[in-house]
Parts: C-alpha cells; structure tokens; sequence
C-alpha cells in the first residue's frame, strides 16, 4: 500500500521549502520590528469556541470545519482559523489591558481543494488588542502591506470598509433584510436563507453580485463615531501611502468584526476576487468568548496564496558552503572547521564517512550549494581552495578569510 498525503494537503519539500521558510522569518522578523510578541495556541480547540467566536451562520462554521470527539467525548475542532485561539489564550492567562501577539501555522478548512485553497493552509497572523484607537486597525494594515511589498507583490492593493457598530449593524441589517426580502426571489438559495440570519454575508456573496449590487451598504449607515473612526483610517491610509480602494461590499467571512475590515488583494487575483489576506477590528470578541470587554484587532494571511500570488522566482542557494575533505585523514578537521563556519552564520554542510572527492562534489551540487571548499594538504600552510559552483572558478584562500569570503564577497551568497 502506498500512503499519500490528505486530498487538499501538501508537503512543503525542498526547493520550494526555501522560500516558504524564508517568508516565515521574514515575517518573524517584520511582526517582531513592530513589537509582537511570539504566540502560538493549540491546533485544534473546542468546537464551541469556533461556533461562538466566528458565528453559527458563517460558511466556515456550518460547512468547512473538522469536528471529532476525543476518547472523553469532548467536542473538539481542527482550528478553521487562529484568532478565536489567541483571544481565548489571553483572556485565559488573565491578560488585560494591551497586547501585541503574531502567529504563524496551519489551519484546517474542509473546502473544495485547487490552488490557494487548501484544507490545510498556513497562516500568518497578527492581533493587536486592548485599544480601539485607528492607530492600532492603521498599525496592523501598514504591517501586513509592508509585509506583502516584501514577498514580491509590490502591486497589492489593501481593499477597506466599515461595517459599523453593532447598533448600527442592527439597524442596517432591517434595511437590508427588507430590501432583500423584495428581491428574494432573484436571489440563490443560500441567499435566501441569510436574508434573516446574516444578510450581510449575501453582500459579498460572488453567485449574487449583480443583485446586491445596488443593495444599501453598511459604510453608508454609520453611527456617528463608527464613521469617525473610518474618516481617520481612510486619512491614516493615505498619510502612509498605503495602496487602498473603498470596498463598499466587503464584510468579511466572520462574524466577529466592527468597523474596520479589510483585505489584501493583488491584481492577479481580481478577476476571482480572492484575497491573500484580511483582517479587521473584533470590539466584542472577548466578551462574546467569556471575558471582559477588550478590544482588538488583527489580520490573517495566507501562505499558500502569497506564494502562488508571488510566482516563481529562482530560489536562493541552500546552502553557502560544501566542505569537500581531499584527505580522509582531515576529516576531523574539517568538522572543526564546520563547526568555525556554522558559528560564524555560514551555511555549511560536508559528508558523512569516507567518500570520494567526485562523490563529494557532486553532492555539493546536489545540495546547492554556492562554494564548495576543498580541505586537502594545502590546509597545512593555512590555505583552502574555493570553488564556485556556479562558473566553476576556483581560487586558493587563507582559512581564516573564508567566513567574510562567502558572507560579503562576490556572489554575497547570504543576500
Ligand atoms: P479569511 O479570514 O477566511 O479571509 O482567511 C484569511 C486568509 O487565509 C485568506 O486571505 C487566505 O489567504 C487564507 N486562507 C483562507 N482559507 C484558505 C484555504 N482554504 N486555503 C488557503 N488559504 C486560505
């Protein structure tokens, strides 16, 4: 029997590895350079949790979800999305007051598999809670921009609405429930059955895009502050030079979000209006998960669709060094030499056990690997020769200068 992984899985192999792992850093990196802490909470959580926190009525909660019992018979979920996690995680540790945490990891959605949508995918993630000050929504979208801007995908374009307060919502929600219930019968069936349960969600529905076009929308029904805050993020936008367009229709798939909601959508991606990302301000989640009124906000992006979004670009060497051992008697040196090479931030990898210099060339290929250096008798007078893989051009070098050789000298192999 052959095993294969999950229809709509996928392993991340080598040499397209490589770039998912730099990405991951990258945003590491970025979500560090604006003050997030490291946070990550269990895969998978009670079914409940999801239920209440994104909304009995969503699409992701009535059809995508991975549910099972435990041997205890506890109701549990593979998580669909990582929020509802990190605001029970904070509320569970007894935080309160502000915090910045960013994640990144899987999340399960029974769909129906193709490119960029997956049943396990990876998200990246950031949440910012305890302020409901438009700096924080403008923070977190100008963090997610930058990011995407580093990924390649120098054309994305942040699309924005507001959705109101919930007042709001509920007044807006009547307006819209009748002016749907006018034109029911031009409507899908999904439709049709949100009309009373979350006519919001027919807003942004693709199969009813030409009825809803003309529908009421939300930004246009805004309390007083709901709208303020909106003036001030669509000012904050345009301060930072952050590539925006108004997206009166846009609601988001949860049901946990006020005011600010948001996604990132590059022009490859339009015609099939799918974002590879979104975000928004969650005021009532907290409470709604059984602690006290906290606000947030934050935005998720997936992996998958930056990936496939960015196209191929020619994957950086894996490694910066292959040490080649011409005398097996060295080998023991060249370990120690690894270990100088691995301290110092090279790359580097050689063999195990005895192997011929051809055998160890060709796996300095294989491996890609930029240089490889070769240890023979040469290194008894402090030298080494280098050989770069690419043109083949070899050279003999002192040891010692190896480290700033391969780290800043021609090829900049680390760039
Ligand atoms: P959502 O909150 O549903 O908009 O999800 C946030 C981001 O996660 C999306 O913009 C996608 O990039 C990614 N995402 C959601 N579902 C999937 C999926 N099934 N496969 C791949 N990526 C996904």
């Amino acid at each position: 029997m052959r095993f294969r992984a999950p229809k709509g899985t996928d392993d991340i192999m080598p040499p397209g590895s490589r770039r998912w792992r730099n990405l991951l850093r990258s945003w590491d990196i970025l979500a560090e350079r604006y003050g997030y802490e490291y946070v990550a909470t269990p895969i998978f959580e009670s079914t409940e949790l999801f239920a209440r926190g994104m909304g009995e009525t969503t699409e992701v909660v009535e059809k995508q979800m991975y549910n099972f019992r435990d041997k205890a018979g506890r109701k549990l979920t593979l998580r669909p999305e990582i929020t509802a996690g990190v605001v029970r995680a904070y509320i569970q540790a007894g935080r309160s007051g502000e915090f910045k945490g960013a994640y990144s990891g899987p999340a399960f959605r029974y769909e129906r598999p193709q490119e960029g949508r997956r049943r396990q995918f990876w998200q990246l993630g950031l949440e910012y809670m305890g302020t409901p000050h438009v700096e924080a929504d403008l923070e977190v979208i100008e963090l997610g921009y930058r990011y995407m801007l580093d990924c390649g995908l120098g054309d994305v374009v942040v699309q924005v609405n507001s959705i109101g307060d919930p007042p709001d919502r509920t007044a807006y929600h009547g307006l819209l429930s009748s002016w749907l219930e006018e034109r029911s019968r031009l409507l899908s069936e999904d439709a049709r059955r949100r009309i009373r349960s979350n006519p919001l969600r027919v807003l942004d529905s693709k199969t009813d895009r030409e009825v809803v076009a003309e529908a009421p929308v939300p930004v246009d029904h805004l309390g007083s502050e709901a709208a303020s805050h909106h003036e001030h993020l669509i000012e904050g936008l345009e301060e930072r030079g952050i590539v925006y367009e108004e997206a009166p229709r846009l609601v988001r798939g949860l049901d946990y979000y006020n005011r600010t909601v948001f996604e990132y959508v590059p022009p490859s991606y339009r015609a099939a209006q799918n974002a590879v990302g979104g975000g928004g301000r969650y005021d009532g989640l907290a409470r709604l998960l059984g602690g006290r009124a906290v606000p947030g906000v934050g935005l998720a992006l997936g992996l998958d669709r930056i990936l496939a979004a960015a196209g191929d670009r020619p994957a950086a060497r894996a490694l910066d060094v292959f040490l080649v051992v011409a005398d097996q008697e060295r080998r023991s040196l060249a370990h120690s030499f690894a270990r100088r090479l691995r301290s110092a931030g090279v790359r580097c990898d050689l063999l195990t056990g005895r192997r011929s210099v051809r055998a160890q060339f060709r796996a300095a290929n294989r491996r890609d690997a930029a240089v490889a250096v070769v240890i023979g008798e040469e290194w008894d007078a402090g030298l080494v020769t280098v050989k770069d893989l690419s043109s083949g051009v070899g050279r003999t070098l002192p040891a010692g200068e190896v480290i700033s050789f391969v780290l800043r000298g021609p090829g900049g192999q680390q760039a």
